[in-house]
């Protein structure tokens, strides 16, 4: 007989299986990309250069424009200076960017590039700029890639005029450019003169024109980045992505911040708009107040569908906060919560929020891989997953329902377009899991009940 007693899951530190991220420069990829008329720059092999690419326009389903050193043997062993020489003359002289902003990868970490000097040896064309960052991706993941990147800008470009530009900085974090536009629209309704850094939307959902465009007319503009030193103050998104941009910013021009969670569910977004509201001094308009109406009425609706149904939620991490936060305020059991990347605050996160709406037998980890997750499953399943592409198999192999949230998605459309952040992509959400669970079951109920239910 066969023997189905739940076994122990292996701890592993030296391997991953079926990680759940991916590599350093990929985040710093996607940053450079949230600036207007930036081209990104991997200093490596083109091999690298091109997976980034690749994962980012997958994603997307746009082009995401980028070049590279293009390292060959020569290079690996005898440094890479000739090779971003030659590289920053061709890209300025053919493609024409504002910047071009360069992040390493693990080859050109690992033989100990110092760009930093070699930068300041360009010549530099009269209103161009060059920035960069180190991403060396044998440590951390993407995320730590995306603020080392928006960390680079600011080394490179801030400053302190003396005059205040009455403006409050906006540190969105790693959303889709659907995010960007609705974390806008409500900074907007709230009267809130922002700067958003980095800034996706307009460059990797700009609209077709039928005319190609290198640099569209979306992203951060220089401008806007030097003058985050002048900013009244910062609102960073994503405890675990905004904190060190949000710190050297106060650190070197002494703009105060306020470090909330991803604005996802009723709760995080409610500390967004109140956060906003003290930057504004100004009234939460009724429109606020009545998307927030629609989406508490939702849940209430909801409620009996998605009552003490288990999920398994993955991703990265600042997103996955947020998901367990929404799923904890619609009744669910977030029964495993892991992130790839390498961040102990996560897993204290995570656990703050089991405390805090009491519920026991769940599990939160950092640094972990999705074979790990796989194997926790099959001891004890789950009504539901949520997260990225990766999770695809696990969900087809144990036959659960599979909301796609986060990143990457490569197996669907429409996605970046639309938020998941804000009052209104918490009611895309939860409309999302909850209907999934009533498709399931309407899959397995019987013919009798099936009557009943319609
Ligand atoms: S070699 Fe390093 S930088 Fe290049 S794709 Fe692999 S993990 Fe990323």
């Amino acid at each position: 007989m066969m023997d189905l007693t739940p076994k122990e899951v292996k701890e592993r530190s030296a391997l991953r299986v079926n990680p759940c991220k991916t590599c350093q420069p990929v985040g710093a990829m996607f940053a450079a990309l949230g600036v207007h008329g930036c081209m990104p720059h991997s200093h490596g092999s083109q091999g690298c250069c091109s997976y980034h690419r690749t994962v980012l326009s997958r994603h997307f389903k746009e082009p995401a424009v980028a070049s590279s050193s293009s390292f060959t043997e020569g290079a690996s062993v005898f440094g890479g200076r000739s090779n971003i020489t030659t590289a920053a003359k061709n890209i300025f002289d053919i493609y024409n960017p504002d910047v071009i902003a360069v992040h390493t990868t693990c080859l050109s970490e690992t033989i100990g590039d110092d760009l930093a000097s070699y930068l300041m040896d360009i010549d530099v064309p009269q209103g161009k700029v060059m920035v960069h960052c180190n991403t060396p991706s044998y440590v951390g993941s993407h995320i730590n890639g995306f603020y080392n990147m928006m960390m680079g800008f600011m080394n490179y470009l801030t400053k302190k005029s003396g005059t205040s530009n009455e403006k409050t900085a906006v540190f969105p974090g790693w959303v889709n450019p659907g995010d960007i536009r609705e974390l806008k629209r409500i900074a907007s309704l709230m009267n809130v003169d922002t700067t958003f850094f980095p800034d996706q939307s307009g460059v990797l959902d700009a609209p077709m024109t039928g005319k190609y465009v290198m640099y569209p007319e979306g992203g951060t503009t220089l401008d806007e980045i030097k003058g985050l030193g002048d900013c009244e103050g910062l609102i960073a998104l994503g405890e675990i992505i905004g904190i060190e941009p949000a710190e050297l910013l106060k650190k070197k021009w002494k703009v105060p911040y306020a470090l909330l969670p991803m604005p996802i569910g009723v709760t995080y977004t409610d500390l967004y708009i109140s956060e906003l509201r003290k930057q504004s001094k100004t009234e939460v308009p009724g429109e606020l107040e009545k998307e927030r109406g629609r989406l508490v009425d939702l849940l209430l609706d909801s409620h009996q569908y998605t009552y003490q149904k288990k999920v398994a939620i993955f991703g990265d991490p600042d997103v996955v906060i947020g998901l367990t936060s929404l799923v904890l305020e619609m009744g669910m059991i977030p029964k495993y919560v892991i992130t790839g990347t390498p961040k102990e605050e996560f897993t204290r996160k995570i656990n703050a929020l089991f405390d805090k709406y009491g519920v026991s037998d769940c599990v939160a980890k950092a640094n972990k891989d999705l074979f790990e997750l796989h194997q926790w499953i099959k001891n004890e399943t789950v009504d539901i997953m949520i997260g990225s592409t990766y999770g695809k198999q696990i969900a087809r192999a144990e036959d659960i329902p599979f909301i796609r949230a986060g990143f990457p998605v490569l197996d669907r459309y429409g996605h970046p377009l639309l938020p998941i952040v804000g009052y209104i992509g918490a009611i895309r959400l939860v409309e999302q899991i909850t209907n999934a669970l009533l498709d399931r079951f309407d899959r397995d109920v019987s013919d009798e009940n099936f009557e009943i239910v319609l």
